[in-house]
């Protein structure tokens, strides 16, 4: 089914230069699109700052995880990554801490057991997609055929079929979206993250930022790998990790997997795709 596009993908996403920054503007002309009761609506979430961020929380606030009050989703995008996932599992068994995963397909290709392994720590995964990519250069098969390839490789590594989708830089197309509803997904993407990726991020620095914009119903987004993004990026993630929990649990909010934090929170009401348990 997908062999026409498995003979054009790279074995890994990794290319030939980092991707600079996840700050790199949207599409000029084409931008991303969500679409929403039948409108066609565009969002600056190709420069996905919390600035561009505040129109989608507010109109789509399922979209960006919006989640209980007293809850805060944790996620963690582009691994399994042999290197760093199982520091970042650790670091959530030590504390009893459940998460999601929002992997990609190269990564689990290449590192089926550690897939498995975050599964069966009780962790929730999403499917990131196989090639790293903006959703607004691409067209609707290629996307088709792309976001069924990783869920194919998740469901075999892990034998759980995902149900969350988070595009690569947060960038959806209508072509994603139409994608993502054919295979049972919801996109998800985040209200706060970490800027882990950006020149000379330190664990402080990802506190910081976190702290600023940390809040019940936030969803939160780090990376459990460098696959996509400068070398430390994960390593500044890891070190603010047990900090963020602490911070959590000092403001009496719990911390865990997206489908806890969907559960009750305002994400109950998206509209683009069906609930799922
Ligand atoms: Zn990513």
């Amino acid at each position: 089914m997908h062999g026409r596009a498995r003979s054009r993908i790279p074995a890994h996403p990794v290319p030939a230069r980092p991707v600079p920054t996840r700050l790199m503007p949207a599409h000029p002309v084409l931008g991303p699109w969500v679409l929403a009761g039948g409108a066609v609506l565009a969002v600056a979430q190709g420069a996905p700052g919390l600035t561009a961020l505040a129109p989608v929380r507010r109109l789509f606030p399922g979209l960006a995880g919006a989640g209980a009050p007293d809850h805060v989703a944790l996620t963690f995008d582009d691994g399994p990554d042999p290197g760093f996932t199982p520091r970042f599992l650790a670091t959530l068994a030590a504390r009893g801490v459940r998460a999601t995963f929002f992997l990609l397909g190269p990564m689990v290709q290449a590192a089926p057991q550690l897939a498995a392994e975050i599964t069966a720590a009780g962790h929730e995964i999403g499917v990131h997609g196989w090639e790293h990519r903006y959703a607004t250069v691409r067209g609707p098969r290629a996307l088709r055929d792309d976001l069924a390839r990783a869920c194919d490789t998740i469901a075999a590594a892990t034998g759980t079929v995902p149900r969350l989708y988070r595009p690569p830089y947060g960038v959806l197309s209508a072509g994603a979206l139409i994608a993502a509803r054919r295979l049972g997904l919801r996109p998800i993407l985040w209200s706060t993250w970490g800027r882990e990726w950006t020149p000379g991020a330190t664990p402080v620095s990802v506190q910081a930022t976190l702290a600023r914009t940390l809040g019940g119903g936030a969803t939160v987004l780090l990376h459990d790998s460098d696959c996509t993004a400068p070398p430390g990026t994960a390593v500044a993630a890891l070190g603010a990790l047990p900090w963020l929990l602490d911070e959590c649990a000092r403001r009496g909010l719990r911390a865990g997997p997206l489908a806890e934090h969907l559960a009750d929170g305002p994400g109950r009401d998206y509209r683009t795709n069906a609930r799922r348990g």
